[in-house]
């Protein structure tokens, strides 16, 4: 510090020198200074720049993850944020957070000009429904009372960003600038719906509408095309019920042999549905028919006593077995996977054991419980697992990819335990579980196995499964159908409740 000279301690006269000579330079630096500094300064007030300064939370460009709520227009949804970067400089506010109704892809002519459309509107983060009214000039006097009345609904229940606002709306010739809200519904759960309405001294009224939720019994009928699971979905059946029936048909059922493409099954769900027809529960499986090559296996469900739900067969023996007839996670099986490059094989003498082919990775389950015995590599078995179930039982799983969490010698495992990843180690030509069943230390045909029961049921039971089973076997035949639900799933949620063609995808009744 001390050592450098102040500004002011510079000599004078070589400062005025310098000034002098570089007079025109200064003054060229200062001209160009003031330009770029009024340059910096009109940048900065440009309204396209202070615009994306200003766009608070509300405005992230990109769609909010609520888009998911599948609206059936055709037309990509604009977010409310670029829909109000825009609605200025157009002069028409008709852009973007909303669509009109879908003018139903058939038929609907457009609404005349002075009458009554539909709307339907989300809620943007930071979004409220008096600036969607806002919006869409709706007249202030108006959105002051609609906003007024659904707080008072509303109470101190938040409404979710992305949820969805019916409007149904009016214009006048008069005032085609001024549309009208006629009414309002907006229904963040199935069983209860806030609706605005206007009467016609202009005011409005509220209405809390709630509907009750009743079960409903459907069948879903369909054929195997691919995975069993698949084949259910793709016919109307939720993913959770025909994972659950796969499950409780492989305790008896050996998926790769038994069952073929174009084999037919049926499904019995128990839905929820509102008074006003919107399922609320696609459905939970009460009971469920399988078409074999050589016999058709039917499962119910049923909660004896005291006990837990579990699938029975018709005559009350629990599909539980000691083991699995099928020990992978059958539900990613699809026959014919792999058939060309690796036939399935059966037990025969020299085969010693059976094959399931299958998809690299698919889990490969313990067919009951144990202890693994050997776990790791096994000349042509490649990477192996052998458990011990009794003194007597023992099963080995072959070709693995990779061993299940936690699977080493001596690990106790329980029956349906992943062990295992299907690979193709050792002599194998192609991905697949190689599978033994040991008896007194020889392999023996699993399939010819009778494997005991778990449970039946009994005592007090016994009449109350009759009965349960009886009308299940029926419904199976009869229930209404679900009807081709393949299109629907995803609009379920933003159809408006009454009009929209494509919402009663299910039967109606019971
Ligand atoms: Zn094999």
């Amino acid at each position: 510090m001390t050592d450098s000279p102040s500004p002011s301690g510079r000599p004078k006269t070589a400062k005025s020198f310098a000034f002098e000579l570089f007079r025109p330079v200064l003054f060229a630096v200062c001209v160009i200074a003031l330009a770029l500094g009024g340059l910096l300064l009109a940048h900065r007030s440009s309204p396209q720049i202070a615009g994306q300064e200003r766009q608070p939370p509300a405005a992230p460009a990109a769609p909010l993850p609520t888009i998911a709520l599948a609206e059936p227009e055709p037309v990509p949804p604009v977010s409310f944020a670029e829909f109000k970067g825009f609605g200025d400089l157009k002069g028409g506010k008709d852009l973007g957070g909303f669509q009109m109704k879908p003018p139903s892809p058939a038929a609907e002519p457009e609404p005349p000009a002075n009458d009554l459309y539909e709307l339907t509107l989300r809620l943007e983060r930071g979004d409220t429904v008096e600036k969607m009214l806002a919006d869409i000039d709706v007249p202030e006097a108006d959105r002051k009372q609609i906003a007024e009345k659904l707080k008072g609904l509303l109470k101190k229940r938040k409404l979710a960003t992305g949820e969805t606002v019916e409007l149904m709306m009016q214009t006048l010739p008069e005032q085609p600038d001024a549309p009208r809200v006629l009414s309002l519904s907006i229904r963040p759960q199935p069983e209860r719906e806030y609706v605005v309405a206007r009467r016609e001294d202009g005011g409005y009224d509220a209405e809390e509408k709630i509907y009750t939720v009743s079960p409903r019994i459907v069948r879903v009928e369909g054929v195997r095309d691919g995975s069993l699971q698949q084949s259910g979905i793709k016919a109307g059946a939720p993913s959770a019920a025909m994972v659950e029936f796969i499950r409780a048909m492989s305790y008896d059922v050996d998926f790769q042999r038994e069952l073929k493409q174009g084999q037919k099954f049926t499904v019995l769900l128990e839905q929820l549905v509102t008074s006003d027809g919107k399922v609320t529960h696609p459905g939970r499986l009460l009971a469920g028919e399988l078409r074999l090559l050589k016999r058709t296996v039917t499962v119910i469900r049923f909660r004896a006593q005291g006990g837990a739900d579990g699938f029975y067969n018709p005559q009350g023996e629990s599909v539980e077995r000691s083991f699995l007839r099928t020990p992978m996670d059958a539900s990613r099986l699809t026959s014919g996977f792999g058939m060309r490059e690796h036939p399935i094989l059966g037990f025969s003498a020299l085969h010693a054991g059976v094959d399931f082919s299958a998809a690299s990775g698919t889990p490969i389950l313990a067919a009951g419980n144990g202890k693994v015995a050997m776990a790791g590599f096994n000349g042509g078995y490649g990477l192996y697992v052998k458990l011990q179930h009794t003194q007597d039982v023992a099963t080995a799983y072959a070709h693995m990819s990779r061993l299940g969490p936690g699977i080493k010698p001596g690990t106790t495992v329980r029956q349906g335990q992943v062990i295992g990843f299907v690979g193709s180690t050792g002599m194998s030509t192609g991905p697949h579980l190689h599978y033994e069943f040991h008896r007194g230390g020889k392999p023996v045909n699993p399939l010819t196995q009778k494997f005991s029961m778990r449970a039946t049921v009994g005592g007090k039971d016994l009449a109350r499964f009759q009965a349960l089973s009886r009308q299940y076997l029926a419904q199976l035949k009869s229930a209404p159908a679900v009807a081709d639900a393949s299109s629907t799933p995803p609009q379920q949620k933003t159809s408006p409740v009454p009009k929209a063609p494509a919402t009663p995808q299910l039967a109606k009744g019971n």
